[in-house]
């Protein structure tokens, strides 16, 4: 009888979950209050607190924050919204559902970030805001670029969805910020199934944005609930919507929440092995972390540059045929079917980073060996 040695296949990512968060979700569940309620009201302030922002809004992801967010602001036709094609197409997109106009900004190549200089080339009178991406939880350089957009009439809005626990300055990423907005998709590190969240500084937003993602209503369900016996009625002041989080949701996220710091400390030392291993292979650039960035490393992306004999798609099966799933590097939206109109644009950085980057497995419960064998394919790849 011949035996065959099964080789598991290294996933790019695998979310933390345990039973923690499963009684956690059968409790909510058990409480028989499973829509929005009490428990995303705590996750809310928990998550506020940990960003050190002084509002956060639970919706039901980061594409409907990036709306949501929007919305509030009162941006509409007529309006450019300066965006990154490099990114996930949820932040162009966005745009699009208010009826804005998005305008591609290029992108530094060593952090896939937008910069204050790549912004400035593209303002013009029209801009009304910037969305910033904190690109695989790679801190943007946030301090120049509000310096650039001081005195002007320009929202800076930051797509964290891939940045929570990541820090700038010593600071969490978000702190401080008019508006940012949050993923709790598995693909990131806190996760919620599904979910999202808005956090900003401007009290009047986060009244706005809680009615927003309610349809528009007056008065939350909770709080209606919390009227007791008292007849309520309700109105509707605008045309809103439902982007509500569950409380099953927001129980599994509040037990995430405690684990971020673990989660975190985890995806560096995983890099940090990378980052030491894969330093003499030649043809492959890292990521750059700048000195005063710490990232949580959502994605840990290396760049294929001319020394490297094949092209990424080849890569990437090279790798799948040795058991690593890897995955191709962020995307860009201006190149994709959907936005066809912005296909000559020209944004070299973005393109080059997009045709030839790939994203290496990190999560939480990789092991030495599973690193090992990831190196060991990129550098047999190599030869
Ligand atoms: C994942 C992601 C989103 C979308 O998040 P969802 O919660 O899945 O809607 C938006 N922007 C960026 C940069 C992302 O990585």
């Amino acid at each position: 009888m011949t035996s065959i040695t099964p080789v598991t296949t290294i996933p790019v990512m695998k979310p933390w979950l345990g039973e923690e968060e499963a009684s956690a979700a059968a409790a909510a569940v058990q409480s028989g209050w499973v829509a929005q309620g009490p428990r995303v009201a705590q996750f809310e302030t928990e998550f506020a607190a940990s960003v050190g922002a002084s509002h956060a809004v639970a919706v039901s992801s980061c594409t409907s924050a990036l709306h949501l967010g929007l919305v509030v602001a009162g941006i509409g036709p007529g309006d450019e919204v300066v965006v990154p094609s490099l990114s996930f197409i949820a932040t162009t997109n966005a745009v699009r559902y208010v009826g804005a106009t998005p305008v591609f900004a290029d992108i530094d190549t060593a952090t896939a970030n937008l910069t204050s200089d790549t912004i400035g080339r593209v303002l013009t009178d029209r801009t009304r805001a910037v969305i910033v991406v904190h690109q695989g939880g790679m801190p943007a350089d946030i301090r120049s670029i509000r310096e650039l957009l001081a005195g002007r009439d320009i929202l800076l809005f930051e797509d964290a969805a891939c940045a929570a626990g990541s820090a700038a300055w010593d600071q969490p990423v978000g702190q401080g910020s008019d508006l940012a907005a949050w993923s709790f998709h598995p693909r990131k590190l806190l996760t919620t199934g599904e979910g999202g969240m808005l956090t900003t500084e401007r009290e009047d937003w986060a009244v706005a944005l809680r009615r927003l993602r309610e349809h528009g209503m007056d008065m939350s369900a909770a709080a209606r609930h919390a009227a007791g016996s008292r007849v309520v009625l309700e109105s509707y002041l605008e045309v809103g919507y439902n982007y509500r989080m569950t409380d099953i949701q927001a129980a599994v996220g509040l037990v995430q929440l405690g684990k971020l710091p673990a989660m975190v400390d985890r995806r560096r030392a995983v890099v940090a092995a990378y980052r030491e291993r894969l330093a003499g292979v030649e043809g492959l650039v890292p990521v750059t972390e700048p000195d005063w960035a710490r990232s949580n490393y959502q994605s840990f992306w290396v760049l294929l540059d001319d020394a490297w004999p094949h092209s990424r798609n080849e890569t990437l099966q090279l790798l799948a045929d040795r058991g690593v799933q890897a995955r191709r590097g962020i995307m860009a939206a201006h190149l994709e079917p959907a936005y066809r109109e912005f296909a000559d644009l020209e944004l070299p950085a973005t393109v080059a980073l997009s045709a030839r980057s790939l994203i290496l497995p990190v999560f939480h419960s990789i092991t030495d060996d599973e690193i090992d064998r990831v190196v060991t394919a990129l550098i047999e790849a190599r030869t």
